[in-house]
């Protein structure tokens, strides 16, 4: 199979049409068409000579893959299914916001993290995804608001989090690539603070990324303030200590000079007890995190519930008195199954 245009570096590119004997301003060329104008035929490149969009065309695919579905929920977040050249099905998320869009973007297809809460994780792994698999959700969601626009949004200035399937961290050199592309001005030039990492916290991972030099913004998806509550909810990530993880988030904020988000999902009697608030507010009170809660969107099949408004209340209003920023969450999309993994199980079956 040919490699995918959307898979090398702006450095990567130059040097490929360097390689076919072609000044190094058509490599700015080719950038254009890919991430100005995002056309999808080598053949549209109206200003490159005709033997050197064979050329490319022979060696690199540009090909991007329609949703296979695409729904809109009626608060406007609108839900995509792409399937890969080779049949894997992954799932993108735009979300309205006031003057802007987020894109909620997969980094895997599956996920190893087997978190009880998400669906993603009930097929477990099938495959990491490439970077250009990464870089094609977010062109053809900017195609989606080109096409379709929101009120007061730019097609080309989304958000990007990596919260769709997948745990980014587990497959950090694609999505380091990716975010490269992203922010480069020869790619997708997106600003650092508009990319975001929303990770499970696996050890492993978490080191890797403190180790790397990338600078975006992170979430930390906890699920338990002490390391039984949290292994209860979230086994393989839970390998890790709470302290650990919240050591290593921690530093990665004092690298890049931002302060770390947690995120935490309210799952009735497991996750929404004063107890477990109290637990994460005392962990929390002098370190620099805000917390976003997030009621469970609940899974077809399964017995686990979202807190109560009531208790979700209480849970804010404890970790308030601790000294800690907590918001509250609506989860996007609920009629339209778009929670982590949902549209792709459903259509599994
Ligand atoms: N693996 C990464 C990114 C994917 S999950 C991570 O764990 O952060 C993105 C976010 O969706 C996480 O905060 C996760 O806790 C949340 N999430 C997953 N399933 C959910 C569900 N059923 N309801 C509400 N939030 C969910």
């Amino acid at each position: 199979m040919k490699k995918m245009v959307y898979s090398l570096t702006p450095d990567e590119l130059t040097a490929a049409v360097a390689d076919l004997g072609q000044p190094r301003y058509r490599a700015d060329q080719v950038r254009q068409w890919l991430y100005g104008k995002r056309v999808t035929a080598w053949d549209a490149m109206t200003n490159l000579p005709r033997d050197l969009r064979e050329s490319l065309a022979g060696r690199f695919a540009l090909e991007r893959p329609a949703p296979v579905e695409r729904q809109v929920s009626r608060d406007g977040t609108r839900k995509f299914l792409f399937a890969l050249a080779d049949g894997a099905t992954i799932e993108s998320v735009i979300i309205p916001m006031a003057d802007h869009a987020t894109f909620c973007i997969s980094s895997q297809v599956g996920c190893a993290m087997a978190c009880r809460f998400c669906a993603t994780a009930r097929g477990g792994l099938v495959r990491n995804l490439e970077t250009g698999e990464i870089i094609l959700q977010v062109l053809s969601l900017m195609d989606d608001l080109r096409d379709d626009p929101l009120p007061n949004v730019t097609a080309g200035h989304p958000n990007v989090v990596f919260m769709g399937m997948g745990e980014p961290l587990d497959n950090l050199d694609a999505v380091a690539r990716s975010i490269g592309i992203m922010l480069d001005p020869r790619g997708l030039g997106l600003s650092r603070r508009r990319v975001r990492i929303s990770t499970s916290g696996p050890g492993p991972g978490l080191r890797s990324l403190l180790a790397s030099d990338l600078d975006v913004g992170l979430t930390l998806s906890l699920g338990g303030a002490d390391d039984s509550a949290r292994k209860a909810v979230m086994p393989v990530p839970g390998r890790t200590s709470v302290r650990e993880v919240l050591d290593l988030a921690e530093r990665y904020g004092k690298r890049t000079g931002r302060r770390g988000t947690v995120a935490w999902v309210l799952i009735a009697g497991r996750t929404d007890t004063p107890e477990q608030a109290e637990a994460l507010g005392r962990l929390l009170a002098r370190r620099p995190f805000k917390v976003n809660l997030i009621p469970l969107n609940p899974l077809d099949d399964d017995a686990l519930q979202p807190a109560g408004h009531a208790d979700t209340l209480a849970f804010q209003a404890i970790l308030k008195r601790h000294g800690v920023d907590a918001f509250i969450r609506a989860s996007g999309g609920r009629d339209i199954a778009a929670a982590c993994g949902q549209l792709r199980r459903r259509r599994l079956g």
